[in-house]
């Protein structure tokens, strides 16, 4: 049995042009890396430091952000977080730049952290490389697979049916789209906000509460739940990557 929420069919990737935010203050480095970016057809933005990125990731709503971490001023783990908390930015996939070997851990560790990160020096191909398989795996995500699979639990969109050890448990709407958002996003934090929108919609005037109310009747209504939705401090919630005890 599979541990992971699993997607267990692709459609194929569209070929359209991506966006690319790349947050850098070295003239340099943001030059090659917009370069070779844009040679392999991709729609490129630039900023020099962590306001002006923020800025940009809100109006133009890039595919993917290069966010170094060293910037001036507000710094790239600044930037990555203010990016989580904001419910237009909060899934787009980061890859960090750092200076040193070091750093690394304290950004693939952090809860609100980059989802992947190169350190400098590093060729411009890598870059590339690296961007090309983040979205690969994060397009496969947001391409809504119909079925998702975490432990003994068995999530199909398309038949809204959710299975526990092969045998049906009746969820509202609002609750079965909770546990869709979190089996689609595992080991992310989704802030209320977020959840917020993607649930109930943009419209919807209801406070952020609503969201505790209904994961607290989702772990009601399927134990195995109680323990792999964590609450992040008060920011909002997560689903464990790996199902535990
Ligand atoms: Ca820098």
């Amino acid at each position: 049995m599979l541990d992971t929420p699993t997607a267990l069919r692709y459609p194929p990737l569209m070929n359209v042009a991506r966006k690319i935010l790349v947050i850098e203050d070295e003239r340099d480095i943001l030059d090659l890396a917009s370069h070779y970016f844009e040679k392999e057809g991709f729609r490129v933005r630039t900023a020099v430091d962590g306001a002006a990125g923020l800025a940009a990731a809100r109006k133009d709503h890039p595919d993917v952000i290069v966010l170094d971490l060293m910037l001036p001023g507000m710094d790239g783990l600044e930037v990555c977080k203010k990016l989580r908390a904001d419910s237009a930015t909060a899934l787009t996939p980061v890859i960090m730049l750092t200076a040193k070997a070091e750093e690394t851990d304290k950004i693939v560790g952090l809860e609100l952290g980059a989802d992947d990160y190169l350190t400098k020096p590093f060729s411009p191909k890598e870059l590339v490389a690296r961007v090309k398989a983040l979205l690969r795996r994060t397009e496969r995500r947001e391409q809504e697979p119909q079925q998702y699979v975490y432990g003994t639990l068995r999530l199909d969109s398309a038949r809204h049916e959710l299975r526990v050890a092969d045998k049906e448990v009746e969820l509202t709407a609002k609750e079965f789209g909770l546990l869709e958002q979190l089996l689609k996003n595992p080991g992310r934090v989704l802030t209320r906000d977020v959840l917020l929108n993607a649930v109930w919609g943009y419209d919807y005037h209801g406070t952020t509460r609503t969201v505790d109310v209904h994961v607290r009747r989702l772990k009601q209504k399927v134990p195995a739940l109680e323990h792999n939705i964590l609450s992040v401090k008060s920011l909002g919630y997560k689903l464990r990557e790996r199902e535990g005890h």
